[in-house]
């Protein structure tokens, strides 16, 4: 048998005219529907950017940091991903231009290119087509890889990826890789008229190129006529029943079931040659009607640095709205600036109401009196409240200074000379220095103290949940953090780092080291999120 018939199918995704066209939800739902068809299906992210993983760019720019079991710190999509088609994803699902790049030069100074000259065209194009099919290598079982491309056609960084994607295509065939472009059609008021030209402009792009789009996937704000997908059909060499209709949804989790309506998956399957099956998506539309239909609204408050982009707090966002589903409410979430609320008086205004407090993950010393604050306000008065990597840190602080006597403590990544580091680098960490090496990343065991409400959210002893941080509980502390009240319900299986801790005398205050929310899926609400919502509804109708 030649190569080609024997390899496994591709659906490449590209963007069109505007970038924040939600590539990365269409990329998730496509693979959301092939798998309740029955296929085994993963997704990944290439992003054209030079920086070599997302780790160093500021949330305020490129939202949160996604971090996979394997360590590795990856765009947002792959939240997503994980979300809607359930599968840990690993490093070879996230690849930046900067990771590329790196992995030419590396082969230039070792002598790899034998004295040939380096250039985009072959070298960085095969290491581009190298790291597309690196996850086919790894996992024999897949039949359908779905990968984004990041950017928008027509960017200069994007070039070498679409020129390696044609390669690809030219080398595996076309009835293994095939295009689904994702395009706005934008409709102008004043003409009362949806236009087809900035697609038009984009697909005369692709095919300069030499890519011919499969399926158009057209967001726009209302529905597509027949006229104006028998126009887009004409002028970008699509057939009419290729051009999907991407209408704006209340919610992402519903965008699975549009596309299901413009058989989305069925065009794709058959343009691959597969066969088409039912879809399993009972569960889905279930978990939509209750979004759609909550019996009751709870408010949390998230006391963050980041509430300027809440795409940095994106991965809570979406376990509350699984979490919601399964208490039956809305979350609804209040965005704490704990920068700017920091003094007392304006930090009590904000909190006022709030049926749950979640102090999430963060950096640096800005915003930190503002969360210690939060969480005293929230052990003081019976809120529920839950600490994720950061929030555990100020919620230690916060006990230490408050309850335990101990006047001044904190973190070392805080306040250096603090009297009681009560939060630091364990003394292994100290001696690396460079800036992310000494970070805890990905995966990690943790055991549960039974009868504690962690354990009894988990259900069970041993759990294993993602890290990010670098500082750690200061065992000298634990003692006496425990003999005032605080209950220390998780630890690495060693007991050498503090995992998780709650409070004894308050309705729900748990904390965890780890990140949670980065393990919400749909159907599959991570139990911290579930119970805390739990907490909070009850809190709402005890008021
Ligand atoms: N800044 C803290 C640390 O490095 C917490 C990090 C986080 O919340 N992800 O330990």
């Amino acid at each position: 048998m030649p190569e080609r018939t024997k390899s496994k199918k591709y659906v490449i995704v590209t963007g069109g005219v505007i970038s924040g066209l939600g590539k990365g939800i269409v990329a998730a739902s496509l693979g959301l529907l092939l798998k309740s068809k029955g296929y085994k299906v993963t997704i990944q992210k290439l992003d054209p950017y030079l920086n070599v993983d997302p780790g160093t760019m500021s949330p305020f720019q490129h939202g949160e940091v996604f971090v996979l079991d394997d360590g590795s710190e990856t765009d947002l999509d792959l939240g997503h991903y994980e979300r809607f088609i359930d599968i840990d994803m690993g490093r070879a699902n996230n690849t930046t231009a900067g990771q590329v790049y790196y992995d030419v030069i590396e082969k230039e100074r070792r002598g790899d290119y034998l004295g040939s000259t380096v250039q985009i065209i072959p070298h960085v194009t095969d290491q581009i087509k190298q790291r597309i099919t690196a996850l086919e290598k790894d996992h024999d079982d897949l039949e359908i890889i779905l990968t984004e491309i990041g950017g928008t056609v027509g960017d200069i960084e994007s070039l070498p990826f679409l020129e390696a994607v044609r390669q690809f295509q030219q080398e595996r065939g076309p009835e293994n890789v095939i295009i689904v472009h994702v395009t706005l059609i934008p409709f102008v008021q004043a003409s009362a008229e949806m236009k087809t030209k900035p697609t038009q402009h984009s697909v005369m792009r692709m095919r300069e190129i030499g890519l011919q789009p499969d399926i158009l996937v057209c967001r726009t704000e209302y529905t597509l006529t027949r006229d104006i997908r028998e126009k887009l059909a004409l002028f970008c060499n699509v057939k009419a029943e290729r051009v999907i209709q991407g209408l704006d949804a209340k919610t992402i989790y519903e965008v699975p079931l549009f596309f299901n309506r413009e058989h989305l998956s069925e065009i794709v399957l058959e343009r691959l040659g597969m066969d088409d099956r039912p879809a399993e998506l009972t569960y889905l539309r279930r978990f939509v009607n209750h979004i759609a239909n909550p019996a009751t609204t709870v408010t949390i408050g998230v006391a963050g640095k980041y509430v300027q982009l809440v795409d940095a707090y994106k991965s809570i966002i979406e376990a509350f709205a699984h979490a919601g589903v399964d208490n039956d409410c809305k979350v609804e979430i209040r965005w704490i600036d704990a920068e700017q609320n920091e003094a007392a008086e304006n930090i009590e205004a904000e909190l006022e109401g709030l049926d749950g407090i979640l102090i999430p993950g963060g950096f640096g010393y800005r915003g930190i009196e503002g969360k210690i604050r939060a969480a005293r306000y929230a052990r003081e008065k019976g809120i529920p409240f839950l600490g994720i990597c950061l929030g555990l840190q100020v919620a230690v602080i916060e006990f230490a200074r408050f309850v335990a006597g101990l006047e001044n403590a904190n973190s070392t990544e805080f306040d250096e000379n603090t009297p009681h580091p009560v939060i630091h680098l364990m003394p292994s960490q100290e001696t690396v220095t460079t800036k992310g090496a000494t970070m805890r990343l990905g995966a990690y065991e943790c055991k549960l103290r039974k009868d504690t409400k962690s354990f009894l959210a988990y259900g069970e002893t041993h759990i294993t949940e993602r890290h990010r941080h670098r500082f750690e509980v200061n065992n000298d502390y634990r003692e006496g953090l425990e003999k005032a009240g605080m209950i220390i319900s998780g630890t690495s299986p060693d007991d050498m780092l503090v995992e998780m801790v709650e409070l004894k005398d308050h309705p729900w205050f748990v904390a965890t080291q780890a990140h949670p929310e980065l393990k919400s899926r749909i159907g599959r609400t991570h139990p911290l999120f579930r119970e805390f919502v739990h907490a909070a509804v009850k809190f709402h109708h005890n008021r």
